[in-house]
């Protein structure tokens, strides 16, 4: 008997460690930016922010295009940030508070049955990751008042949609290049051009002379 296929292939681990540390590295750098932005409106900086980082969790998924890859990626920050106590840790809460985007965003393509696989998808999944975000992060942390909490859950929908369109755009460019994810087309090695694509525009080289 053959031994069963593993679900995730070696390149699709390489790929979550990938993101999930590029997704901090963006992290630092945007939260003390968008801090300028929130500061006046009393909402934390990482709501609006969030929609940059939490769009890696939709980037991922979108690559694979596997079920589980936005949880995997969220632990691998959880488990990151909490060890190393970068910007953004707020101790033994953080695991609870990256971890869950992750989840949240499995969740939502299993009960959609889609796999990140749709501009509409990765808007909603990148809505799902930011305000899931927020909300555990008032949970654990901040216990903001209802007005406050609203609005912070509107910039948080607003900036992890396009943040999850933007995940999806990128995607799309990496999964053409075939090294990466789900091929979306066999491949081979070398692409041969078919004979009929070089007559056609032989053919169209000798009408232009
Ligand atoms: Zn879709």
């Amino acid at each position: 008997m053959k031994a069963r296929k593993p679900y995730f292939k070696l390149s699709d681990y390489i790929l979550m460690a990938m993101i999930s540390s590029m997704g901090i590295a963006v992290k630092v750098i945007i939260v003390p930016l968008a801090h300028i932005i929130t500061g006046p409106l009393f909402i934390p900086g990482g709501v609006v922010a969030g929609g940059f980082y939490m769009a890696f969790l939709v980037l991922g998924a979108s690559i694979t295009q596997k079920r589980g890859t936005a949880t995997i990626i969220a632990l691998i920050q959880a488990v990151v940030v909490t060890i190393t106590g970068t910007l953004g840790s707020h101790g033994a809460a953080s695991l609870f508070t990256y971890t869950l985007p992750g989840i949240a965003v499995d969740l939502l393509y299993l009960i959609l049955r889609h796999k990140a696989c749709c501009t509409l998808c990765c808007f909603l999944g990148g809505i799902v990751a930011n305000v899931t975000g927020s909300f555990a992060v008032n949970l654990a942390i901040f216990n903001l008042s209802t007005v406050p909490l609203l609005l912070s859950f509107c910039a948080a929908g607003l900036s992890g949609g396009l943040g999850g369109l933007i995940a999806y755009a990128i995607a799309t460019n990496v999964r053409k290049l075939g090294i990466l994810g789900k091929e979306t087309r066999p491949t081979c090695a070398v692409p041969l051009p078919d004979l009929k694509t070089i007559a056609k525009s032989k053919g169209d080289e000798n009408e232009t002379k």
